[in-house]
């Protein structure tokens, strides 16, 4: 959801904020308040539950917004920031933005955390009322254990991007550094997650730890992925992906699936056979149909130029959902560059 625009950025709220923000209020109204702060009524506490939640989200959002200025400071172009419940996305257009930017950048957020926390602190020491007595004392430890967490090395929390930084500034090698932070993050999501499951055999509630694990796991994981992708892709030519299809005759569906290697695609009547086309279909319909029935024109499919990087054609394709790009009288699969990017990152990267 579109929230509003600060400094033309866009603020967008994850729809799981929603449920966390629910999920949080209950339970401080129900859990922490209570206990912290005995003898008051359910009202109350829920007016102080609901007041904690929303200055937690100003508090995440500050967090992000520092992130943003850095950014923007160094000339770095930030589309959007979406908000989950523990921090935040930048939507950053340069991926490899060096260095010493990204370091400066990342310690932003922990910092405003941190400096949050402080303040929070404070005017709960010198607070003279009991509700901002009890909603500065949940803020600044939250504020603080964002800072924390947000400042452990795995890639992509900012400590993780820290680190990264320094590795980089090290080897050099922005893929390499970044593989070494996100394994450092996917193991840390475990540890979480144990930790998590190791609670609730004790009694105690650990769902919050295994929801932070899973979710840190898959963005480690992702986040990577998409780096090595762009970075590999951006630097091949289509000398290193285009296939010259094979021209065949007319012959069944069922044959010609199995004529060569599976998921090839073929020059006939000098249109393309694309074997996804006949997905689905069954072994007696491949035998009964002409393979000439399942024919694309080579103007139907995106195009790729010599001018172009394997990224460009590799974003037509996802954009278009289209399974093969054309080049000139060659084509490009989607299969193949995704093969070659596994290829390569096995050979490059292995330990
Ligand atoms: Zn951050």
């Amino acid at each position: 959801m579109n929230l509003c625009k600060v400094h033309g950025v866009k603020i967008n709220l994850h729809w799981s904020w929603w449920l966390v923000a629910v999920l949080l209020t209950s339970g401080l109204s129900a859990g922490f308040f209570p206990h912290f702060f005995p003898g008051l009524t359910t009202t109350y506490y829920f007016l102080l539950g609901i007041s904690s939640v929303i200055l937690l989200f100003l508090s995440v959002l500050l967090h992000e917004l520092s992130h943003t200025f850095v950014a923007q400071e160094s000339g770095v172009v930030v589309d959007s920031i979406t908000l989950f419940f523990f921090g935040g996305v930048s939507n950053i257009q340069t991926e490899d933005l060096g260095a010493r930017t990204e370091f400066m950048l990342s310690l932003a957020g922990p910092l405003m955390s941190f400096f949050l926390g402080y303040l929070f602190w404070i005017t709960n020491y010198f607070s003279g009322t009991l509700w901002l007595t009890a909603i500065t004392f949940y803020l600044y430890q939250i504020n603080f254990l964002l800072a924390v967490f947000n400042l452990v090395p795995a890639y992509p929390l900012d400590g993780g991007r820290v680190f990264r930084a320094v590795l980089h500034n090290i080897t050099h090698n922005l893929e390499r550094s970044t593989k070494i932070a996100s394994n450092i993050g996917k193991i840390f999501a475990i540890i979480l997650i144990f930790y998590g499951v190791l609670l609730s055999i004790f009694g105690v509630n650990g769902l919050w730890f295994m929801f932070l694990g899973i979710f840190l796991y898959f963005v480690s994981g992702s986040s990577y992925d998409h780096l090595l992708f762009k970075r590999v892709l951006e630097k091949w030519d289509m000398a290193h992906v285009y296939e010259v299809p094979e021209t065949v005759e007319d012959m069944s569906v069922y044959d010609l699936l199995r004529y060569g290697e599976p998921g090839m695609v073929y020059r006939l009547n000098n249109k393309l056979f694309l074997p996804s086309l006949t997905k689905g279909m069954s072994v007696d319909a491949q035998k009964l149909m002409q393979a000439s029935n399942f024919l694309v024109a080579f103007s139907e499919l995106p195009l790729a130029s010599k001018h172009d990087t394997v990224y460009d054609v590799y974003r037509r394709m996802m954009e278009k959902n289209a399974q093969v790009a054309v080049y000139g009288k060659n084509i490009v699969r989607r299969r193949r560059i995704e093969q070659a990017v596994k290829d390569y990152a096995d050979y490059k990267l292995m330990p």
